[in-house]
């Protein structure tokens, strides 16, 4: 178990997460969501429990924009209001003690962790090239 850090663009927001060893990869996400949300062409994302994230400056001023993904459910992205990086999504249809964290903006992480899988295949662009085990969506259940 590590405690990573991380601070959005303009650092009004910081926070650090606890990963486990089996954590400590990036998931490569290809759809077009976040095409949309991060202006590039996938985001870095890890499954973890709320209660390994600890914001420790700006969590009140969050802001939160939600969507609704393919299950009908709501995705909330919380973001830095001021230069409006993403800290972490919450999927209600992972229950509410789960997030998708934006292992990204993990100071260290970035540089160590090297891409473990990646999701919605069927999206990525043509000159993308494969470098973990991929799917054309989600991994099955
Ligand atoms: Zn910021
Ligand atoms: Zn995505």
């Amino acid at each position: 178990m590590t405690d990573y850090s991380a601070h959005c663009h303009c650092g009004k927001t910081e926070w650090t997460a606890k990963l486990e060893t089996e954590q400590q990869g990036h998931i490569l996400c290809h759809c077009d969501t976040c095409k949309y949300l991060s202006g590039s062409t996938f985001t870095l994302n890890q499954i973890i429990p709320r209660s390994a994230l600890n914001i420790t400056k700006g969590e009140s001023s969050l802001g939160k924009y939600t969507y609704y993904g393919d299950s009908g459910k709501g995705v909330h992205c919380y973001f830095c209001p001021t230069c409006t990086s993403h800290v972490y999504h919450h999927q209600e249809v992972m229950g509410p003690d789960t997030i998708v964290l934006r292992t990204g903006l993990l100071t260290n992480g970035i540089k160590e962790f090297e891409p473990k899988a990646e999701i919605f295949g069927k999206a990525r662009l043509g000159w993308e090239k494969e470098v973990a085990q991929t799917f054309e969506t989600m991994p099955p259940a």
